[in-house]
């Protein structure tokens, strides 16, 4: 039978397949709760699992941590809501993988061109940190996108999502050390690696605008080779 969901959605950019996404997932207990917890208190945010946005034959995932509270949590759209997304559309946009330098929310005409942005884990955690064993869980996701919308580049910002990658293609982790820049041939695509577009990152001046458009700059080199 069908489950029934205790809240509505907002529109959604578009309709995945599920195993690939699944808006009614409720495998992590602890985020399950969070999220029930949120809806009392944030009526008016998304609050459920945050689809992938953009394009499903892409040749350009981006892998990033979670959702934030007043994020994409709030708006049902990865790093849309808040800060984070600031310096990931405006670069997209820069090296025309975004038909717009800022996504304001779901609905806003943002399209992005042969990218697409998802999540290492779904659904917004406590404090900004999922669980190994959430992150474990919500792997299944990324391992079967892989398989049936295979890019030809991944982006993983930050360690979390880095790990997330090499998970869902079961390489070892060992193998592939995350760096800033750093490249890694995984056979079916190239991984390339960021720091997370963090408002504490750009910040504290660990990772610069020049610095993450020397990634985009490989990336966008990379596909048009
Ligand atoms: S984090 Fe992923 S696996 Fe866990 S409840 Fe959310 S969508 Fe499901």
């Amino acid at each position: 039978m069908e489950k029934k969901l205790a809240w509505q959605p907002l529109a959604m950019d578009q309709q995945w397949p599920a195993k690939v996404f699944d808006v009614h997932c409720t495998e992590c207990p602890r985020l399950h709760a969070f999220h029930e917890q949120n809806r009392e208190k944030f009526p008016g945010h998304f609050n459920g699992p945050v689809p992938p946005f953009g394009p499903a034959n892409a040749e350009l995932l981006i892998v990033g941590l979670a959702p934030g509270l007043h994020g994409a949590n709030r708006s049902g759209r990865p790093f849309t809501g808040d800060y984070c997304g600031d310096l990931l559309y405006s670069t997209l946009h820069k090296y025309g993988f975004a038909n717009r330098p800022v996504s304001l929310a779901v609905g806003d005409g943002m399209q992005l061109l042969n990218a697409r942005v998802s999540n290492a884990v779904k659904c917004v955690p406590p404090e900004n940190k999922p669980t190994p064993a959430e992150i474990k869980t919500c792997n299944q996701f990324i391992a079967h996108e892989f398989k049936v919308h295979p890019p030809k580049a991944v982006l993983a910002l930050g360690l979390v999502g880095h790990q997330a990658v090499l998970k869902a293609m079961d390489q070892r982790q060992s193998a592939f050390k995350f760096g800033h820049a750093a490249e890694h041939d995984l056979g079916a695509f190239r991984l390339f690696d960021s720091y997370h577009v963090s408002r504490y990152n750009t910040q504290t001046g660990r990772l610069t605008v020049p610095m993450f458009e020397a990634v985009l700059e490989s990336i966008s080199h990379f596909l048009k080779a």
